[in-house]
């Protein structure tokens, strides 16, 4: 075969499928999380908003939609393009490209309406291209891959709490307890200090990553996420189950999951 490519890339080229679902929790009207599954782009985003009134449901919708935007509009090296944006193209630098075009957009739109300071997002972003997959965050949204019957948490969040745990001051499960838990230490506002955590990932057949909003991780233990995802049933059952186990938790926040299953072609 010809091309930029060894063979054995399209060996292991993955095709994720997905199913996701969102609620506003049981004490919270609006919902200020946004997400995106598209499959054909190989893109998949959780954002979860901050900001008063609908600012921050604005910051996170915006964000999402300008990364799915870029991500769409630019192709990628693998398909044998020229990169739109210098660097080597890789779905890493999209992805961060991505985010980095989302923020200078948000601060636009917050230079335009004083109404709108302060809003900000959280995002955690997986972009799969040609066997290149890149997982992407800024702030408290995760990631988890679901491998064999084990859990792992894929993202560390950039939290306040998160930094006490690491710092052994604080256990998972005063984190979640913890008043500050919301606190986070990086989101994307518009600033010019954006710095977005980027990394490759590897993902082998039967594979399941969860992207999740901080109103599931903050109320349902990685033990009760990995016992709904032990249940073989389809993928939009389980996202059910999860949200379901946020409310049954009292549902203080907004709750979003993004199930990306990974199928060998
Ligand atoms: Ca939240």
């Amino acid at each position: 075969m010809r091309g930029r490519h060894p063979v054995s890339v399209f060996w292991f080229q993955m095709r994720l499928t997905c199913a996701a679902r969102t609620d506003p929790g049981r004490r919270r009207e609006a919902n200020e999380d946004s997400f995106c599954t598209r499959e054909d782009l190989g893109l998949f985003i959780v954002a979860d908003g901050m900001g008063g009134h609908v600012a921050g449901e604005i910051a996170s919708r915006l964000v999402v939609q300008e990364v799915e935007r870029f991500v769409a509009a630019t192709p990628s090296a693998a398909a044998g393009h020229a990169p739109a944006l210098g660097g080597k193209g890789s779905a890493g630098d999209r992805l961060g490209a991505a985010l980095v075009e989302a923020n200078r957009l948000l601060a636009a739109r917050i230079a335009e309406d004083a109404a709108l300071q302060g809003m900000a997002t959280t995002a955690v972003a997986l972009l799969s291209e040609a066997g290149d997959i890149t997982l992407a965050h800024v702030g408290d949204s995760r990631a988890y891959r679901w491998r064999a019957g084990h859990l792992t948490q894929l993202t560390s969040d950039h939290s306040w709490v998160e930094e006490e745990v690491r710092a052994g001051r604080l256990t998972a499960a005063e984190a979640r307890r913890h008043p500050w838990k919301h606190v986070v230490t990086r989101a994307i506002s518009g600033g010019t200090d954006l710095e977005v955590e980027v990394s490759a990932l590897a993902l082998e057949q039967g594979d399941r990553i969860l992207l999740c909003s901080d109103g599931l991780s903050t109320v349902v233990a990685d033990r009760a996420i990995a016992e709904a995802l032990r249940v073989d049933r389809p993928s939009h059952e389980t996202c059910d189950e999860l949200v379901r186990r946020a409310n049954n938790a009292g549902g203080p926040d907004n709750v979003t999951v993004v199930l990306i299953e990974a199928h060998a072609e």
